[in-house]
């Protein structure tokens, strides 16, 4: 028979941590009530899984880089047209568009809620299970114009294939070199048909021209992330205007 002394030690060595901490206490409770060997044997595997799911969904939070707070419950959809509630939540709670690699793109004027709105969803995706990262588009390009230099932006497009969401922020501001519109050029190649891409900007796609080399360019960027996209266009008014003459009048 196996010896019960050792069990810490091949608890540890098989990574069962939260077995490994509860179950002495949990054996007394079995004792007490009497509990068949399976039900302690399942109740310490549920035990061990919802801890590992915990961490897994803190660990996802943290390498999300959301913005803090962006979340849906604070999205106030009576201040905006073209979008609905019910559409975020579809998004949300069928991520099959997801799977399918399927993009997003949320055009509106400065301050309507693109950003707050791709966030809600990120936050959404993450908690559904689902790797995501958010960047500003300016900084992605950045990182991967460094990465280029180095000689090593076919490894860091690959990496960022393990989030099966990339939301890029804000896509109008990118400035324009040679060099760094090809990267931008080269990570929506890859992602094509490969990861989901969501995109906030606040230019329609006659006015990007200026965000690639060429019009060409230009024409197979946009023909690669429309193919497969929802496309959803945000009116109303700035939010951001709103709420600061909110505070103007306030304070007056
Ligand atoms: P955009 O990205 O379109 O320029 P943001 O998402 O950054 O706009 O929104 C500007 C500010 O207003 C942010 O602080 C955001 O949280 C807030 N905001 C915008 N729209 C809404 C909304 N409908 N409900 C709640 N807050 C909003
Ligand atoms: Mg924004």
């Amino acid at each position: 028979m196996a010896n019960v002394a050792a069990l810490p030690i091949m608890l540890k060595s098989l990574r069962l941590a939260c077995i490994g901490t509860h179950w002495q206490t949990l054996a007394k409770k079995a004792t007490a009530e009497r509990w068949v060997p399976e039900h302690y044997l399942a109740e310490l595997c549920a035990m061990e899984l919802a801890t590992r799911e915990d961490k897994r969904l803190q660990r996802y939070h943290k390498e999300s880089g959301l913005p803090p707070g962006k979340t849906l419950a604070s999205f106030d959809f009576s201040a905006l047209e073209g979008v609905s509630l019910q559409q975020i939540n579809a998004l949300i709670q069928n991520p099959h568009w997801v799977e399918q690699g399927e993009n997003l793109l949320l055009f509106g004027a400065s301050g309507i809620g693109k950003t707050h709105l791709a966030s809600s969803i990120g936050y959404g995706l993450v908690e559904a299970g689902i790797r995501v990262k958010f960047s500003s588009a300016t900084h992605m390009v950045q990182e991967l114009q460094q990465a280029k230099q180095n000689l090593g932006l076919a490894e860091a497009l690959v990496k960022l294939d393990k989030f099966t969401v990339l939301i890029l922020d804000d896509l109008g501001y990118v400035k324009k070199t040679a060099q760094e519109t090809s990267v931008l050029f080269e990570l929506i190649a890859h992602r094509y048909e490969r990861g989901t891409l969501i995109i906030t900007s606040n230019q329609a796609f006659k006015d990007w021209d200026h965000l690639f080399d060429d019009s060409i360019m230009t024409v197979a960027a946009i023909d690669r992330l429309v193919h497969h996209a929802t496309i959803m266009n945000c009116e109303g008014e700035s939010y951001r205007r709103k709420a600061s003459l909110k505070r103007m009048a306030s304070t007056q």
